[in-house]
């Protein structure tokens, strides 16, 4: 099952859950088991599953739901924790610091994306003002070092590595040396992979991170090897002191829950995703707007960044402003929709939002949407200001949907369409009144508010 199809699985259990009259034991057994399955099927962990299980059952209360309190976000929001928790492993990661050296090494399986990921993360540094540079101690692998040299050449990162030298903790020592000399301050050290675990694999890592007492070792895994992650991971964690796992190819059809696994097993947190082939897809991996993406409860920090990123900032008061007031106009539909058309690759945008990612946007139909969405406006430019402005739904009346029919060349069952589409966004979006709008770089507050 992959990530996305978890999510609404997940959501689903809840939804059938709180749909029933009586809460009892039995159906809090059948939605859990429901969700059980739904991460077992992602490859998450037979046993964090069934301890997950456990404290779910733990901390929900029947009484409470019996009491008639919001079933719904009770139990979502002990989800939400627990999956939370299952990717948190309650301690951050060495962060290498600007201007002072830090050695990082890289190791995984061949295959797993390591030498893409060493320079992605070189580049991702690099972008932010870092001097970093990349040695090469992969001598098993015919190809590693031209590899490297590649795309380190492409991105203008200075590298080292041998074609004739065959011993890697020789390399890794010299090239560590080398650019300590260079003043670079984030030096990264890409290993073998070999096929399989084996004992030689394991040895020669132990034996580099010996020599080049790296400030972090970071276990890149493949998202998509399923089931054996827990193990794969274990078994690196056990050779050499991981501090940090990059989880790749999280574009394909993974089934992510190899990357929940993975944390456990190393109890170190995933640091950043790997989202393609090329050098800036990778992405900075938070739990939470993670989690939330997952169920399908929208990530408003990311949503609040790209706000800022693409809304012009003379229109950015305004309008969050107006979503403060909880006042949820069609007029501010539709200028959504506006900036939503404006920003970058939309279905990622979209997949941020709360209530947009799986109604209104399903996964792989991004083109549709984005037709969907410019009808829905067309059938806005029907509307006058009274009706764009107005906060009441009583005010769309029937003679007004046939006026707007007729104006825009659609259906009356479109405009019908459209008005649900409305509705159901005013009742998500009015969570955010109240809240207090936050400037740049102080999302994590009102995530925090969102996601509660
Ligand atoms: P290594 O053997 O572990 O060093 O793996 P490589 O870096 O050579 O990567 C193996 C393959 O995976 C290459 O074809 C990469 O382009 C591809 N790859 C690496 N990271 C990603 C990712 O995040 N997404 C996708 N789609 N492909 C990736």
């Amino acid at each position: 099952m992959v990530l996305a199809e978890l999510g609404g699985s997940i959501s689903r259990a809840i939804q059938q859950m709180s749909n029933a009259t009586i809460i009892d034991e039995k159906a809090l057994n059948d939605c859990l088991n429901e969700i059980t399955r739904a991460l077992l099927q992602s490859d998450v962990q037979f046993k964090l599953v069934r301890d997950m299980q456990t404290n779910i059952k733990k901390i929900v209360n029947l009484d409470d739901l019996a009491a008639g309190h919001n079933k719904r976000k009770i139990i979502q929001q002990a989800i939400f924790n627990e999956l939370c928790k299952m990717l948190d492993p309650g301690k951050p990661s060495f962060t290498p610091k600007k201007g002072k050296t830090s050695v990082v090494m890289f190791v995984g399986l061949q295959g797993s994306g390591k030498t893409t990921t060493c320079t992605k993360y070189a580049y991702y540094h690099q972008k932010k003002g870092w001097k970093p540079a990349l040695v090469c101690a992969d001598t098993f692998r015919a190809g590693a070092f031209d590899q490297l040299k590649q795309n380190a050449t492409k991105a203008k990162i200075p590298f080292y590595g041998s074609y004739m030298e065959s011993d890697p903790v020789k390399i890794a020592v010299e090239g560590v040396e080398r650019f300590k000399k260079e003043n670079c301050d984030l030096i990264i050290v890409d290993t073998s992979g070999r096929h399989k675990q084996e004992v030689a694999l394991f040895e020669e890592m132990r034996q580099v991170a010996e020599a080049t007492k790296p400030d972090l070792v970071i276990f890149v895994m493949d998202s998509s090897i399923g089931q054996a992650a827990f193990d794969q991971a274990q078994a690196f964690k056990q050779s050499v002191a991981v501090g940090a796992v990059i989880v790749t190819k999280m574009d394909g059809h993974a089934k992510g829950g190899g990357a929940l696994s993975a944390v456990a097993a190393t109890k170190s947190p995933v640091i950043f995703i790997g989202t393609g082939e090329h050098m800036d897809e990778f992405e900075v991996f938070d739990v939470k707007p993670f989690v939330s993406r997952l169920l399908g409860m929208g990530d408003w920090s990311g949503f609040m960044d790209k706000i800022h990123e693409v809304v012009p900032m003379d229109q950015q008061p305004e309008l969050l402003q107006k979503l403060s007031e909880g006042n949820f106009t069609l007029r501010i539909m539709y200028e959504q929709f506006q900036n939503l058309l404006k920003m970058g690759p939309i279905g990622q945008v979209f997949s941020m939002l709360p209530g947009f990612s799986s109604e209104l946007m399903p996964k792989g139909r991004e083109k549709e949407s984005q037709a969907k969405i410019k009808r829905y406006m067309t059938m806005m430019d029907s509307m006058t200001n009274e009706e764009l402005d107005s906060s009441n739904p009583k005010l769309m009346n029937e003679s007004r949907i046939m006026r707007i029919a007729r104006g825009s060349g659609r259906s009356v069952r479109d405009v019908m369409e459209m008005l649900e589409e409305y509705k159901r966004l005013a009742k998500i979006w009015s969570k955010m009144k109240g809240l207090k709008i936050p400037k740049k770089g102080e999302m994590s507050a009102l995530s925090r508010n969102m996601n509660a």
